[in-house]
């Protein structure tokens, strides 16, 4: 059933196959929600944060983001990266230097930040997902 229009939920991860059920069951169990708008690219945010080096990624991200939240004006934001993401490392953008971890952190608060000055009626979050012997964890990102 889809949330009432001001109440739902809209999810970017990333696309990775191997983290797709642990986003999946974190989304179900832990962050409460059951119906969700998603936007799954690789890489998760990072595409929107590429105004400077594939501007068109960052156009083509935000487009289809303000096309739906114009159409369920979503109250709640959820954002996830994760760890040893292939497209930090083999992406068009792996000349970026720096730890992966800080790299996504820093993306996932920016992306946050502009989501709300965007459309400052929306709550963001933001988490980080680390699988390990086939447990994940989420730490929020603030
Ligand atoms: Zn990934």
């Amino acid at each position: 059933m889809r949330p009432p229009k001001g109440e739902g939920t809209f999810v970017v991860h990333c696309s990775s196959s191997l983290y797709q059920p642990y986003f999946q069951d974190f989304l179900r169990t832990t962050a409460g929600v059951r119906n969700y708008g998603l936007l799954a690219l690789p890489g998760g945010v990072q595409s929107l944060t590429l105004e400077s080096y594939l501007p068109k990624f960052a156009w083509s991200g935000w487009r289809h983001i303000k096309f739906l939240m114009d159409l369920d004006e979503p109250a709640r934001i959820i954002l996830i990266g994760h760890d040893d993401c292939r497209w930090y490392h083999r992406g068009p953008i792996n000349r970026l230097v720096g730890p992966e971890r800080i790299r996504q952190e820093k993306d996932l608060r920016d992306v946050a930040a502009t989501w709300k000055s965007r459309f400052p009626n929306a709550s963001v979050e933001a988490y980080y997902a680390i699988v390990q012997q086939g447990r994940a964890t989420f730490d929020a990102i603030r």
